[in-house]
């Protein structure tokens, strides 16, 4: 398959056209990137690669990085982890507090923010130094040692995350927490801080087209059993209450975040990310939901 020139096709089916999309704003450091900047990059398990636009440059990963929080917790708690949070779609959006009342404090999945707090708290209570074991293990997925946090980015969230406080509040009411409520915002925000690039981001995420096992050095990240399990929860949670729709249209596993990036995998061929910053009213990156249906669209393959 010529992904390259799939990839150059779709861009130039979408040069001029208009999209729509907003940046998100309610985290203020993110509003000050270019809503223009566009990337694509593509890698097989082959190790052939396609890039477009702005790849190279790194943006605000946000909920993508709740992937990585879960690849990380998911073997040091096993299955045990499902009694803390669950595994089915959450149908509502990804800050949403409503379903996290009527079911006591119990999240649908780890990949909305309930979810996610969950795991910065599992992770907070088996870290030494959560922070920077959680980037060195970031660092070891990516093979790649220039992956940081972005200060700016998490202390900008840490002020005005307020729905995530609330969040966090109502799951320690619960007793669905362990630790202190600012300790796992602290832990969360720098987590969805991080940066990568669209060529880091589908590096990294060749693990999950690889079935759990790292690409470069061969070592078992997640098991075959681990990582089928967290691919099966990227496409029914994945885009939160448009997960469905990514699913109908576009059939990959993969994990949208409110920076305008999405990175999926086509198990067993490719990884691809996306960067583009306006985002649909389910804060996933509009222009890329458009490339990746068109791709599966055109080579005529996705997991169905
Ligand atoms: N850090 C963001 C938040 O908690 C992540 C949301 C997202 O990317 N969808 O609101």
């Amino acid at each position: 398959m010529d992904y390259s020139a799939v990839i150059k096709e779709i861009v130039s089916e979408l040069e001029g056209k208009k999209f729509g999309g907003k940046t998100a704003t309610y985290i203020p450091e993110l509003a000050t990137v270019d809503e223009n900047k566009f990337g694509i990059h593509l890698c097989t398990l082959q190790n052939e690669h396609c890039s477009f636009g702005d790849s190279d440059e790194k943006f605000s990963i946000q909920s993508i990085a709740k992937v990585f929080g879960l690849t990380m917790a998911y073997p040091i708690l096993g299955e045990k982890l499902w009694k803390r949070v669950g595994v089915e779609p959450s149908g509502n959006p990804f800050n949403s507090l409503v379903q996290l009342e009527y079911e006591q404090g119990v999240p649908r999945n780890p990949l909305i923010n309930a979810g996610a707090l969950v795991i910065s708290d599992v992770l907070i209570s088996v870290l030494k130094n959560p922070k920077s074991e959680f980037l060195e293990f970031v660092k070891r997925l990516s093979g790649n040692s220039s992956i940081n946090y972005n200060e700016k980015v998490a202390e900008s969230e840490k002020e005005t995350g307020y729905r995530n406080v609330a969040l966090a509040s109502l799951m320690k009411s619960f007793g669905n927490l362990d630790n202190l409520v600012e300790d796992v915002l602290d832990f969360y925000c720098y987590m969805c801080s991080i940066e990568m690039s669209c060529q880091e981001l589908a590096q990294t995420f060749l693990l999950y087209a690889n079935h759990g096992k790292e690409v470069q050095s061969g070592e078992m990240i997640l098991t075959a059993s681990q990582s089928k399990r967290l691919s099966a929860i990227m496409l029914t949670c994945g885009f939160y209450d448009q997960a469905g729709e990514f699913s109908f249209k576009v059939g990959l596993p993969g994990k949208s975040g409110v920076g305008g990036g999405i990175a999926a995998v086509f198990p067993g061929h490719y990884s691809i990310t996306v960067w583009s910053p306006k985002l649909n009213k389910a804060g996933n990156s509009v222009l890329g939901m458009e490339v990746l249906e068109r791709l599966t669209t055109k080579t005529g393959v996705s997991i169905f």
